[in-house]
């Protein structure tokens, strides 16, 4: 599967436009069926309708454990550092996991867990989280994992969209010097959710916890009561795999529902080919399993091609910042996947954390979330790297599964801070506000793809309208990314960032509505907007106009609370930086908030503010960059 030269790049490239059909099922070839599809694709992107590999019969838990057994059964698939590094690290072989995951699925089965059911997971990093997710997958049940940092208000939320049947947690979680009370936060979150009958609870940080009788129930208890052969279940390619939530940019959680045949092969495909895995070798993602980089590159993608693949419980900078760089030592990795938000973060330590740590073992580095700045870009490739080592700085979204557009290690020639070049069998445009598309090089436009690929979201959950809304309608028979894009004079794409309203907080997504909309529960807020202004260490902060008549404390306090609100409702990543108390917000005639008015003024760039002539009234205005400027 894996392109060796940028000919044979070329050459499959021309092919998996022209044919893509024959293309992809070359492809999945690849991989274990347990029948062989009738047709491999058909689509429209009106309703929209995507099936791949229709009437083919599969489990992908086969493809990322079984199959792996006879040959590869020594050879580890999980390693596990902990948040303490004077903690052993821990390595499941292929087949001990295959045996624990066959074990936890005899466990949900005996709970009453049939397939179809959903399954929320709320989980620290260990590799009982990876578990969880593959014993999900072996019986057919449908995961929906959460990231340890959201809220009761944000996991209920989440929990009643799908009507999850059974939660799976863990008494707390470690991240750096701090605890994370897991179980507490499910039990909050569990007082509104009347669809969960049971949870099981992980013993990880022996935090005290309440433990509801008939409800709660023990991991290391279930386990015992069950054996360790389950065999998998029959899926159809087109069955769903599972959920997941982005942070949804108009408040309400959006699902993006992925299902078992495309995503396996697209996850496998891409894994192997842009960072170049081979035989033995240590692959480290940074990410959490809680967002999609976690679920297609550090349990689906590199399981499925029999990877070694790294789980770190904790963060790069705790207990210094020479953690990661210690990892990569200490388990010889090969290649390193991380997001530019922690690339900032460490290189703000400067060089002296690097000092003395044999990194030789690195060949490939890569980068994900969000437009990497040169510097930083830079930084990774002379101080991590040494100069040796591709830089992959792949663009992709929860919706697409997989990569998208990303150099091929060895393959794609590089340029700084550039996403590159489209993968096999993605076809990106490059359109204008009506739609046209843009044609030629040295242009920009908004990113569109314009032929389905394996990995596309098939739907969001419970609501087809929304999917259709958000990513069909804005531009007729193309999958709107939400993202601007550069095409350069050599035909490169370079992400310039979203046109849409969401925020990326130190690598987490982090909707503005979905903000304001937290901001605006707290007793006293008339009304708020909520913009993204550039943060040096996170990339994006947040900045809130907030409409707050009836001050009766002091200013601060008032400020205090809000923040303390919005801890409530979606977590402490929402916090916003910076909150600006305002009697009106500058609306549009047809009341629309006109944001690039305020995210202008949060950026302090106020000499100029663009069209102003469909604003409502433009004193409004005047008095925030009045008092802006004294904040
Ligand atoms: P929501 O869809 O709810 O708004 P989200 O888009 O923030 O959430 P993700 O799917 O995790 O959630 O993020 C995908 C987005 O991240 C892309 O659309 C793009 O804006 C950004 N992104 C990811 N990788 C890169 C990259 N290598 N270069 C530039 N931007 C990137
Ligand atoms: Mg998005």
């Amino acid at each position: 599967m894996q392109i060796k030269s940028l000919a044979e790049y070329e050459e499959t490239y021309k092919f998996s436009v022209e044919q893509p059909e024959e293309f992809w099922a070359g492809i999945a070839e690849k991989f274990q069926w347990k029948k062989k599809w009738d047709k491999v694709l058909s689509w429209n992107f009106t309703d929209p309708q995507i099936k791949w590999f229709e009437g083919a019969k599969l489990n992908i838990t086969e493809n990322c454990l079984d199959r792996h057994l006879e040959k590869n059964g020594d050879k580890p698939a999980i390693i596990w550092e902990s948040n303490d590094p004077e903690k052993p690290s821990v390595t499941l072989t292929y087949k001990i996991l295959h045996e624990q995951v066959c074990r936890f699925a005899n466990v949900l089965k005996k709970n009453g867990v049939k397939k179809g059911d959903r399954i929320c997971i709320y989980m620290p990093m260990v590799p009982e989280l990876a578990i969880a997710v593959l014993a999900c997958a072996r019986i057919g049940a449908v995961h929906s994992v959460i990231f340890g940092g959201f809220s009761a208000k944000s996991i209920a939320d989440r929990i009643n969209d799908s009507a999850c049947k059974l939660v799976i947690t863990a008494d707390g979680s470690f991240r750096g010097n701090k605890q994370i009370q897991l179980k507490e936060v499910i039990d909050d979150a569990l007082i509104g959710c009347p669809t969960v009958e049971k949870v099981i609870v992980l013993t990880h940080t022996r935090t005290p916890v309440s433990m509801l009788k008939g409800r709660d129930l023990w991991y290391e208890d279930e386990i015992k009561l069950v054996d360790t052969i389950c065999p998998a279940e029959e899926m159809d390619a087109e069955d769903m795999l599972f959920i997941l939530y982005t942070s949804g940019s108009t408040g309400k959680p959006k699902g993006v529902v992925h299902t078992v045949g495309g995503y396996m092969v697209y996850a496998g495909y891409t894994f192997a080919n842009a960072f170049n895995y081979q035989p033995d070798e240590v692959f480290f993602c940074t990410a959490d399993i809680g967002w999609i980089t976690g679920h297609s590159y550090i349990v689906y993608g590199p399981l499925s091609q029999g990877a070694t693949t790294l789980i770190f419980e904790g963060i790069p900078t705790y207990p210094t910042p020479s953690r990661l760089w210690e990892i990569v030592e200490k388990h010889k990795v090969n290649i390193l996947y991380t997001a530019p938000t922690a690339i900032r973060s460490l290189m703000s330590y400067g060089k002296e954390p690097l000092k003395g740590i044999d990194m030789s073992s690195l060949r490939v580095l890569g980068s994900v979330g969000e437009p990497i700045n040169e510097e930083a870009w830079h930084w990774f490739d002379e101080e991590v790297g040494h100069k040796n080592c591709p830089i992959v700085d792949t663009w992709w979204q929860t919706e697409t599964g997989g990569l998208m557009i990303s150099p091929i290690a060895f393959v794609t020639p590089l340029k700084p801070a550039c996403a590159t070049l489209p993968l096999p069998g993605i076809q990106p445009v490059l359109v204008d506000e009506n739609g046209k598309e843009i044609e030629g090089n040295g242009v920009n436009g908004n990113l569109c793809i314009k032929f389905p690929w394996p990995g596309i979201l098939r739907t969001t959950y419970g609501d087809h309208e929304r999917c259709k809304q958000t990513y069909f309608s804005t531009y007729p028979n193309l999958y709107f990314t939400g993202d601007g894009c550069m095409r350069d004079e050599d035909g490169y794409y370079k992400i310039t960032g979203r046109v849409d309203d969401v925020i990326n907080v130190s690598g987490h997504r982090i909707g503005t509505a979905e903000v304001e909309n937290a901001i605006n529960m707290h007793a006293g807020v008339v009304e708020s907007a909520v913009v993204g202004y550039p943060h040096e260490v996170k990339g994006q902060g947040i900045y809130a106009f907030v409409i707050y008549p009836k001050m009766h404390d002091e200013p601060e306090l008032t400020k205090k609370d809000i923040l303390q609100t919005v801890t409530r409702v979606i977590g402490a990543i929402a916090k916003p930086d910076k909150i600006l108390f305002v009697s009106g917000l500058p609306k549009t005639r047809s009341g629309k908030i006109m944001r690039r008015i305020l995210r202008k003024i949060a950026e302090g760039e106020t000499s100029n503010l663009g069209d102003t002539s469909t604003l409502l009234d433009p004193g409004v205005v005047e008095e925030i960059i009045g008092s802006a400027q004294k904040l």
